[in-house]
């Protein structure tokens, strides 16, 4: 039994009401809730353990430091990494993008080197490989989306020459739902020699990743969107890459020995974690990961695809509406038009039902271009919605649609 009612009691803020309606939350692609645990931890340690972590030798900071590498112990152990030196923590999917882009292609990339991203990468993915590309001169080769949104293989294998230096694509299209085979990804990037970095900002809140069953170099997610603090995100890496990579930023934490003249840099991960880290967020995502394992993923997984396939019959028989993204496999995300409604009217008018929807390009204008549309309404689920917030969903797009 997949205990919904309980689940729900776990996060206060789905207990309020919105402009008079009780709310209904469809924004998990951008953000999740928070279960009372993760808050309470990170309460707890403000209240009872606070100090700076690494450093002192004084109580507080020794317990606050374990904390905070426990954490990475259960982020290993999440992802089934085969070290914690594999893990580093960032701010979040974008913070460890950008630190692969600059890092991997400090060392690795130079003029005239190619990285190869998908037609449907959210900004993060494709903007900091165009930082590298100003600074270094490569080329961004792109993989096409057929209409049905999901990557086209042959293509991809097309786009494979002497100068290929890396491969980044999302997991799970934060847009159309498309869950990619990721492994296939690496398996044809692989032998080609060439290494692939995975965003998993929407593919870990949905479902179990498993680092050695992908066998991608890099892995990027959010704490944010996986019922965890904001502020934090990891970057997992395989150490062979890790180790020949320079340093992201400079700071404490990440050296060993500095003069003027010369630093020597940190072990793994703290070569990549200089200054002060969130070591209470750290804590804050670790509870949130024990709690979705609690649940089970697999069953997190059941539940938001029994939802998913709900609300795409019941939104499919809406007079005028389009939805955008058909993969064979369609994670918990549904983008939407209806008739010649505007998303953001759409958006505005669901609002003031208490239903809360993202409008507009999602961070992924390039494949909206693709779509041939300017925006969509995005509805986006998390293991706490129900079928009825489903039907109230459906019958505020009616209600919107009527209005028109
Ligand atoms: N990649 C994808 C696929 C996303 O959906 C998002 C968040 N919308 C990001 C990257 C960026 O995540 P963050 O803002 O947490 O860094």
């Amino acid at each position: 039994m997949y205990d919904i009612e309980n689940i729900r009691k776990d996060f206060p803020i789905l207990g309020r009401e919105v402009y008079g309606h009780p709310l209904v939350y469809f924004d998990n692609g951008a953000t999740t809730q928070k279960p009372r645990c993760v808050v309470e931890a990170m309460t707890d340690e403000y209240y009872n353990v606070n100090a700076n972590v690494h450093r002192g030798v004084h109580f507080l900071s020794q317990k606050a430091t374990e904390l905070h590498e426990a954490a990475r112990e259960t982020v290993r152990s999440f992802l089934n990494a085969r070290s914690t030196s594999e893990i580093v923590f960032t701010r979040g999917t974008t913070e460890s993008i950008n630190l692969v882009a600059s890092c991997f292609g400090e060392a690795f990339m130079h003029e005239g080197d190619e990285v190869i991203l998908s037609e449907m990468e959210h900004h993060s993915n494709i903007v900091s490989w165009q930082l590298l590309q100003a600074r270094k001169g490569i080329k961004i080769r792109v993989i096409p989306i057929n209409d049905d949104g999901e990557l086209m293989w042959d293509e991809y294998e097309r786009l494979f020459n002497a100068h290929t230096r890396m491969v980044s694509v999302t997991h799970v299209s934060n847009v159309l739902g498309t869950v990619n085979s990721v492994r296939r990804v690496v398996d044809i990037a692989h032998d080609h020699g060439v290494p692939v970095l995975v965003d998993g900002a929407q593919s870990t809140p949905h479902f179990a990743v498993d680092m050695q069953a992908i066998g991608a170099d890099f892995f990027a997610f959010s704490g944010h969107k996986i019922y965890g603090p904001t502020g934090i995100g990891v970057l997992y890496g395989k150490e062979q890459w890790f180790d020949r990579m320079p340093p992201y930023m400079g700071g404490g934490e990440m050296i060993q020995h500095v003069t003027f003249e010369h630093t020597t840099f940190n072990e793994l991960p703290f070569k990549f974690e200089a200054g002060t880290p969130d070591y209470v967020a750290s804590t804050g995502l670790a509870r949130a990961l024990d709690y979705v394992s609690r649940i089970g993923l697999d069953r997190i997984y059941a539940h938001e695809q029994d939802l998913t396939r709900y609300a795409l019959e019941r939104m499919g028989r809406i007079p005028g509406m389009r939805i955008f993204g058909h993969a064979s496999e369609h994670d918990a995300v549904i983008s939407f038009l209806v008739g010649h409604i505007h998303h953001l009217d759409m958006g505005t008018l669901l609002d003031r039902l208490g239903i809360a929807v993202r409008t507009g390009h999602h961070c992924a204008e390039p494949l909206m271009h693709r779509l041939g549309v300017e925006g969509t309404v995005r509805a986006s689920f998390g293991l706490y919605n129900t079928r009825e917030e489903v039907d109230v969903l459906v019958d505020g797009i009616e209600r919107v649609a009527k209005m028109f």
